[in-house]
């Protein structure tokens, strides 16, 4: 849930609604939250997809979200930004030529930040879209998903090793 946190009587009242929203599903006593308030404003980020196309040139090196971040909503950033540092660390003890490490490892980046970005964007589509015709592919898919989980690219724990392709995304999304 975005809050709007550039007017303070705004908050407020926003929060009074996000208390009534997680308390009564939860079960939690909604007395717990009598005169509960914003503190602050609330954070927000962008789960936008964000990348640079070859994160390399003249010396410099983008990693982590710098060179591409994901929506934090799958939880992927923070590997990926560790298994950059790697990739890089690699490239570099190979050889003397560091322009050239800088560039295969931008490469190697392009590729699997590429397949990151394809799978979370069919997570989005198949797990957060909303309306009829999501509401339906979900009906399709999810049953065959639970019966065989192959169906779903593992991204999530496997890490972008994967080679993905059109087949793949047929399965996932129950069209085959
Ligand atoms: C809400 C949320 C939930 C997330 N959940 C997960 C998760 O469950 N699992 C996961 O793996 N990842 C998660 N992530 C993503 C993860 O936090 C990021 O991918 C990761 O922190 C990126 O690391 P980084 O070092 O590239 O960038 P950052 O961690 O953003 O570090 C950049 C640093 O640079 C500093 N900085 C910026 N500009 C300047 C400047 N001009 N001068 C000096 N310093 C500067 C910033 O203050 C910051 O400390 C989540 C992200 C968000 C927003």
């Amino acid at each position: 849930m975005l809050l709007n946190n550039s007017n303070h009587h705004t908050d407020l009242v926003e929060i009074a609604c996000l208390v009534l929203t997680f308390s009564t599903p939860t079960g939690v006593n909604s007395d717990y939250y009598e005169g509960a308030g914003a503190a602050g404003p609330l954070a927000t980020f962008d789960g936008a997809e964000t990348w640079v196309e070859h994160p390399y040139k003249d010396g410099v090196a983008l990693v982590g979200d710098a060179a591409a971040a994901s929506d934090p909503s799958w939880g992927q950033g923070l590997a990926s930004t560790l298994r950059d540092v790697r990739l890089l660390r690699d490239e570099l003890l190979k050889t003397e030529d560091w322009n050239a490490a800088g560039h295969r490892f931008a490469a190697e980046h392009d590729s699997h930040a590429g397949i990151m970005h394809t799978v979370i964007g069919w997570y989005t589509e198949l797990y957060l879209a909303t309306g009829a015709a999501a509401d339906a592919r979900r009906a399709k898919a999810l049953p065959l998903i639970a019966e065989d989980p192959t169906r779903q690219p593992d991204i999530l724990f496997c890490g972008p090793d994967l080679a993905v392709n059109d087949g793949d995304r047929k399965r996932f999304f129950a069209e085959v």
